[in-house]
């Protein structure tokens, strides 16, 4: 029988579907010490990014067949060497990107009204200078008809498009690899027609010169994608989402552009030094602030748990058909 070890927790569906297609599935957590002694039993192992698996590891487990990750960065992961095994390596690149674009416009919303001080201020002072808080906290700024630049138009990007387009927003696409797409814009409604904008990406320079809103979507390659040279070439006032990885904003660089008024406010999902980020960030009052919450809905560890199972009941029906 086919035993999966699920390390870092899988949705309830996804454990349903892999125990229905006869697999047997153990979600209790191994800890990294004793993996090397338990996952040889194993045929896969399932992890989020707690759970490490390197290549001293996969020395140690001959019999596995897959290395299944939860969600898209798989820095966890030696994956060139446990491919080089033989080992396939899966994970679930879009299932979270609804989800992460939604919270890119809670950030959006909550600070161009204020909302992350306002309910810092509310139980403390609501009571008692409800006049000042409301005078305070009655400059904020509609998105419709703002132009929010993309950093990185993949998955996440497209989807954070696609609330853009639906708010009345412009939008402006950055890509290194991208140069257009369509993007479908649907409603509830089933008989409703999808409304198609097609978007050509555009040149960092020109986004930075001209956004009112950046949302950072590509994935961290070591250096930071925003610095000191792009923050000054940045409108005045512009408001910032990072809920991409931590590094590809440089947070110097992004607390000296709140300091000299270049970067009016910025919502943070993901910081350099997880899961400590630094006080600076913490306790800035024009910094809306999530512990890296991107994917953490419902629907998204849904559909991480069915497109995991999926994946995994995939592989070993054509491994049996040939
Ligand atoms: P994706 O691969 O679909 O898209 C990334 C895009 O960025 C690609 O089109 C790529 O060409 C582009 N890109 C890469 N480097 C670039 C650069 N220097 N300049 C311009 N464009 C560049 O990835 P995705 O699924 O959209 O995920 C994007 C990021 O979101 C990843 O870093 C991922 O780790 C992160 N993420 C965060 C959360 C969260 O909880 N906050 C959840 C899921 C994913």
């Amino acid at each position: 029988m086919i035993k999966i070890l699920v390390n870092d927790g899988i949705h309830p569906d996804g454990k349903k579907q892999l125990e229905e297609a006869g697999y047997q599935v153990s979600t209790e957590k191994v800890s990294q010490e004793d993996l090397p002694k338990e996952l040889p039993n194993y045929d896969v192992i399932c992890v989020r990014s707690a759970t490490k698996v390197r290549k001293e590891l996969i020395d140690q487990c001959p019999n596995l067949k897959i290395i299944a990750r939860g969600g898209v960065g798989l820095d966890n992961i030696d994956v060139d060497y446990a491919k080089s095994k033989g080992i396939q390596v899966i994970n679930t690149p879009a299932a979270s990107s609804e989800s992460v674009a939604e919270l890119v416009f809670a950030h959006l919303f909550g600070l161009s009204r204020f909302l992350h001080l306002a309910n810092r201020d509310m139980p403390s002072k609501g009571d008692t200078e409800f006049k000042q808080l409301k005078k305070s906290y009655s400059k904020g700024i509609q998105l419709r008809g703002k132009t929010l630049g993309i950093i990185g138009f993949g998955r996440i990007g497209q989807e954070t498009a696609r609330i853009a387009l639906g708010l009345g927003m412009k939008v402006m696409p950055v890509d290194l690899m991208i140069k257009e797409a369509t993007i479908g814009v649907d409603l509830y409604y089933p008989d409703a027609p999808t409304i198609e904008v097609s978007l050509d990406v555009v040149s960092m320079d020109e986004m930075l010169q001209t956004a009112d809103y950046i949302s950072l979507h590509v994935p961290f390659t070591g250096k930071a994608l925003l610095s000191t040279a792009e923050f000054s070439k940045m409108k005045d006032g512009v408001i910032l989402v990072n809920a991409a990885r931590g590094g590809t904003v440089d947070e110097d660089a992004l607390l000296q552009a709140l300091e000299n008024g270049k970067v009016a406010a910025a919502g943070l999902d993901v910081f350099e030094n997880e899961p400590t980020p630094r006080k600076a960030l913490l306790e800035h009052p024009r910094i809306s602030l999530t512990p890296h919450i991107g994917a953490s809905t419902g629907q998204a560890q849904t559909n991480i748990g069915l497109e995991l199972a999926e994946k995994i009941i995939n592989y070993f029906s054509v491994a049996a058909n040939n």
